[in-house]
């Protein structure tokens, strides 16, 4: 079976079906490099990365692009508060954007686009709207003409009429219409700005990534994603830009995640009543926080509370201690056949996996099938006194298939550290120690480990270890 996405266009599920077979063009509205981010954005970076990684997974080329809106008021404003140009306050903010997404296990896009390198773009596309009658010049700024584009409203369901009176009226006596909205704006006295054929000044918004989307993966995306607050009207003029000026379907899938609430309310900077994603780490494991994340289904809701993230962490070490088991017990494993019910149980579990991830990437059904995996495993170990090999590794090859896609379980992270032989030595002759009654060193040994951050536990079956969260 495909996958099959909800996708907000038409408010069903439907198979997915790419414009260029086995290949994923997919663009995802990223930050804008203002200030730290909070988890509440986070919430977008890590669902759609791991979507991505899932469309690859399931054998799609993947060309996945996620920009930085690195001009606008809320830039400007931040910039002259610190006394630094626009420039270096973005240069700052992507740094501490990839320390913070890297950190959270989230891949980087394979293009990262800029709205302030991508000028020619920007102005050409303002100019293909104005020549084709969808866009006007009034004294250095432009406007795009929703009148001119009857679809404007096919994302929101609403007609120009209705969304015009739920629209804050807009006071400027310069537009045509309340809802038409900037694709260039004429300098201010103090501001950034570039050269245009409507004098200086700076792009709008939506244009940006109008702009940067078709630059990247053409006039028609597969897939284009952002917070569900996002909808209107930042997606829906970008379809309007885009399809007024190609004549083509701009984006097939357009797909939303819920928000992130604390307190039963939206997580927002301007509320204030938000945890930057660096504050979270300092106090929870980077796979604590994407076991949240994926622990809901990407379009509802999720309440952030502190026990929330205490439970994903315990959930995390479940995971850790079911790896940790089993490679302790693939040092030693036995000669009996003993996963000729584990081996067949564990071919099911993935293939009920796949069917949750293809369910319109339901994260959060996945997770219960890992878990009934790792209890299966569980079992396995405790109740054969020699697991044998094959199933062993079979078992292994569930957990690390699946945490390719959703990096919950500290398999690289055990990898990458390379001491696993030193660490397996030390606890060689701790045991040698321990026979030989010399506690003192035996403890010395421990408290090495400790130090590096191993935690010891001594089981009938021997000592095992693992790296603390
Ligand atoms: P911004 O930097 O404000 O443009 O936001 C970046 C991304 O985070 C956008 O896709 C927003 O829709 C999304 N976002 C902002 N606040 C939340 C929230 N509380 N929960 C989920 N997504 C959010
Ligand atoms: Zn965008």
């Amino acid at each position: 079976m495909s996958m099959v996405l909800y996708n907000d266009l038409t408010r069903t599920k439907e198979p997915f079906v790419p414009v260029r077979e086995g290949h994923v063009g997919f663009y995802s509205c990223g930050p804008t490099v203002y200030d730290f981010f909070h988890i509440g954005n986070a919430r977008p970076f890590i669902v759609f990365d791991t979507l991505r990684r899932y469309f690859e997974y399931s054998g799609y080329e993947v060309t996945y692009v996620q920009n930085f809106t690195d001009i606008d008021d809320k830039m400007i404003n931040r910039a002259n508060q610190e006394g630094i140009s626009v420039s270096e306050l973005a240069d700052r903010f992507i740094a501490e954007y990839y320390r913070d997404a890297d950190a959270l296990g989230v891949r980087r896009p394979t293009h990262a686009p800029k709205a302030t390198e991508h000028m020619a773009e920007i102005i050409d596309l303002v100019s293909t709207l104005i020549e084709k009658g969808h866009a006007y010049e009034v004294n250095g700024d432009v406007f795009f003409d929703v009148a001119s584009f009857p679809a404007y409203g096919v994302l929101a369901k609403q007609s120009l009429e209705d969304l015009q009176s739920a629209a804050r009226t807009d006071v400027n006596e310069q537009k045509r219409h309340p809802l038409d909205f900037a694709l260039w704006k004429s300098k201010k006295e103090g501001e950034p700005s570039w050269p245009s054929p409507w004098g200086e000044g700076r792009p709008g918004w939506h244009i940006e990534c109008s702009a940067m989307s078709m630059k990247y993966l053409g006039s028609t995306l597969d897939i284009h994603s952002g917070g569900t607050d996002l909808t209107f009207p930042h997606h829906e003029n970008e379809i309007a830009q885009a399809e007024a000026a190609t004549g083509k379907t701009f984006a097939k899938y357009w797909i939303h995640n819920g928000f992130l609430l604390i307190d039963r309310e939206k997580m927002s900077k301007s509320l204030g009543n938000f945890l930057t994603a660096r504050a979270a780490l300092e106090k929870f494991p980077p796979r604590a926080i994407r076991f949240f994340m994926l622990s809901a289904h990407y379009r509802s809701p999720i309440n952030f509370t502190e026990e929330s993230l205490i439970q994903a962490q315990s959930a995390v070490e479940r995971l850790d201690n079911c790896w940790s088991d089993l490679q302790h017990a693939k040092k030693n494993p036995g000669s009996k056949e003993g996963g000729a019910e584990l081996v067949p149980l564990l071919d099911g579990l993935k293939n009920r996996f796949k069917e949750a991830m293809d369910d319109d990437f339901n994260t959060a059904a996945a997770l219960g099938v890992i878990f009934e995996g790792v209890k299966a495993i569980n079992t396995f170990l405790k109740e054969s006194s020699e697991p044998d090999l094959p199933s062993l590794e079979r078992a292994e090859q569930f957990l690390r298939s699946v945490d390719s896609i959703l990096g919950i379980i500290g398999i690289e992270e055990g990898e990458a550290h390379g001491d696993e032989g030193e660490i397996e030595n030390l606890l060689k002759e701790r045991e040698t120690a321990r026979r030989e009654r010399n506690f003192s060193r035996s403890d010395e040994i421990r408290d090495t480990l400790a130090a590096r951050g191993i935690l010891l536990e001594d089981t009938p079956q021997g000592t095992k270890w693992k790296r603390r969260g």
